[in-house]
This record gives C-alpha cells, structure tokens and sequence, in this order.
C-alpha cells in the first residue's frame, strides 16, 4: 500500500519565533495518529530548530532546495550533507518557483536529484505544466519531459526515496485548482509513465501528491481520487487550522 503524504512548503515564510509558533499549533492540533505522513519545509535557517522541535513526533522535515555539488565554494549555498547533518530528512526539487525564478533546468534539477539520494535524503520531486501548456493541449508531453530529463535517471532502487508532486504551474497560489478530475486524469498518466520506464510494482509504489491551491474546502474530494496519494500545500500550510483540515481530509 503506498503511503498517504501530506507536505507543507512554507516558501520565504515564517521567522524563528512565527515557525516555532506554528510548529506548537501543529503539534497541538494535528491528530497523533494519523494515515498521511506529515512534511513541513520551512526555511533553511530554521530546519534545525524545526527537528530539534519535532524530535517527539512524527512530523517529518524537508528543505526546499539543495546544491548539486558535495561542498565548496558556492557561496550562499547549502549542501545535502549539511540537511542531513541536521536531522533533514526531505527536501524539495524541481517546484515551478526555482524553474521560473531560478532558472532551474531539468538537468540542474537531475543533477540535485543524484546528489540528494546519494545522501539518503528523500526527494519530492515537484513538475507540472504552465497554462499555455494545458491551453494548446501539450501538458502530457511537458509533464513526461519533465519527470525523462529530471527525474528518470535514477536507479531502479531509488524510487522508495522518491514522491512524486504535480503542480499545475497555473494553479500554483492562484487560487485556481485543478478540477479533481483534471488531477486524477494527470495522475493516472503519470503513473502510467512510471511504469513504463520503471515497470508496475514501481509505478503502483510511488506516492503522487497534488499540489495547486489547495484548501480545506476542496482537499477531501481531490484525495478522494484514486491516484492521488495526498498533497503537496503552500499558501494553506502557514495556517495551522486549515494545514490540520487539510491533513484530516485525507
Ligand atoms: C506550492 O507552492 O507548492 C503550492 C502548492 O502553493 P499553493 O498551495 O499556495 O498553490
């Protein structure tokens, strides 16, 4: 049975005191025993004290980026050893803010995604089209791309290491979500190509969450789809209610 997994990408929010604030709220308020793992990514200068905090819980943390090489002299740069170091055990890779506003390529990304794994850190791999993509009838062929160029170079043993996240890039903050349809037609297709390039036992393995606008109010009949393994939330995750109503939709 593939895990359920619920992630929250807390991008550029949260000072030390807003994130521990936050991180008490959802320890007080999420259930103790849940059916979707927990992920919270909050900024790389409070990781640590975020595992420090969550030492006694199941909450996991993830960062929301790292640098491909091992060390050296990139400054402003943070490593997988030194996530690891800190008790990180996920990071994120590939979300649409890093392709459009970093410049992020599917090979930079497929270069973090080696050094990532190879450091035993679990990777969310975030893609998905843009409007135009989806308007002219191309998003299948973005999305494929995507997952061939950034993410199919992995070993065959990787992949317990690895979840899965689309993200519309049109329904990222925008308040525009995917239909659940829309979603599970998209996530049906991407497991198809898993299993393609990777065979069934894989594809049927693999969590993929959805991600784009999610709330309270419409999580519980997208999860409901049968492809989708649970979502990745931005804007809904600095909320502690509505994160908790999130995870509880599942
Ligand atoms: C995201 O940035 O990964 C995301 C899904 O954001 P939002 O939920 O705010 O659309």
């Amino acid at each position: 049975m593939r895990k359920k997994i619920v992630a929250g990408n807390w991008k550029m929010h949260k000072n030390a005191e807003q994130t521990e604030d936050l991180l008490n709220e959802l320890i007080a308020k999420l259930p103790t025993v849940s059916e979707a793992q927990v992920i919270v990514a909050p900024t790389f200068v409070n990781l640590a004290s975020a595992v420090a905090h969550l030492e006694f819980t199941t909450i996991e943390v993830a960062a929301q980026n790292v640098h491909q090489a091992e060390s050296g002299a990139f400054t402003g740069e943070v490593s997988a050893d030194m996530l690891k170091s800190v008790g990180v055990n996920y990071v994120i890779l590939g979300h649409s803010e890093r392709r459009a506003i970093f410049k992020e390529t599917d090979a930079l990304i497929a270069n973090k995604v080696d050094t990532s794994l190879k450091h035993e850190l679990t990777v969310i791999f975030c893609f998905g089209e843009e409007l135009k993509d989806r308007q002219t009838g191309n998003h299948f062929n973005v999305v494929e791309n995507q997952l061939t160029d950034g993410l199919f170079q992995i070993e065959k043993e990787s992949w317990p290491n690895v979840i899965l996240a689309y993200e519309p890039v049109w329904a990222i903050g925008t308040g525009e979500t995917a239909s659940p349809e829309q979603a599970q037609e998209m996530h049906e297709f991407i497991r198809e190509t898993v299993r393609k390039a990777f065979g069934k036992e894989i594809a049927e393995e693999v969590s993929i969450l959805y991600g784009g606008s999610v709330k309270p109010e419409n999580a519980k009949e997208i999860f409901s789809k049968p492809d989708v393994d649970g979502g990745l939330i931005g804007g809904a995750a600095l909320k502690a209610d509505d994160f908790v109503a999130i995870v509880t939709a599942i």
